[in-house]
């Protein structure tokens, strides 16, 4: 159990669904701490490092090319276990077999157009958090409700 921070991005098809606020708020309300908020224009030269992974894959271009087709928001959210909290919220990659209630189980019917990235594990948080948030734009603030959102011994 661990203070954690991690990356979320609202993609460019939940910008023009109008589905920014619904989305934030979801995250909010399951008492994540909000660090860091803003909007970006991608480019191919960032999601070829932030897809890297995918590189190989027949749909790498296309991928990219959706997250290039609106500004995305890009968030940081604190909280113990944040990281796993995030994805478990996010739902699996294909939002036609995410189970309902999760974002992508309620909000996608597609594999590609999904609404949101979460990082998956503790390093790719980190690198992530480091390649879409500069110096600075990540604020350490103190929330009033913590006392009522996790038990004393929960971090
Ligand atoms: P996740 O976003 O769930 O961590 P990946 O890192 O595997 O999943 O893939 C990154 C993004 O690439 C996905 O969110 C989705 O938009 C797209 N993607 C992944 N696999 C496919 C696929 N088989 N077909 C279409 N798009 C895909």
């Amino acid at each position: 159990m661990a203070r954690e921070k991690t990356l979320v991005l609202l993609k460019p098809g939940t910008l023009q669904r109008g589905l920014v606020g619904e989305i934030i708020s979801i995250f909010e309300r399951k008492g994540l701490h909000l660090c860091g908020l803003k909007m970006m224009q991608l480019t191919d030269e960032l999601l070829s490092e932030h897809y890297a992974h995918l590189s190989d894959k027949p749909f790498f271009q296309r991928v990219k090319d959706s997250m290039m087709a609106a500004p995305v928001v890009a968030m940081c959210w604190e909280g113990v276990d944040a990281i796993e909290v995030v994805r478990t919220l996010a739902g699996p990659t294909n939002g036609r077999a995410a189970a309902p209630g999760t974002i992508r189980g309620t909000y996608a019917v597609s594999f590609q157009e999904n609404i949101v990235h979460a990082s998956d594990g503790p390093e790719t948080a980190a690198a992530e958090l480091r390649r879409f948030f500069r110096e600075g734009e990540i604020l350490e603030w103190r929330s009033c409700a913590d006392a009522f959102t996790y038990a004393n011994d929960e971090g």
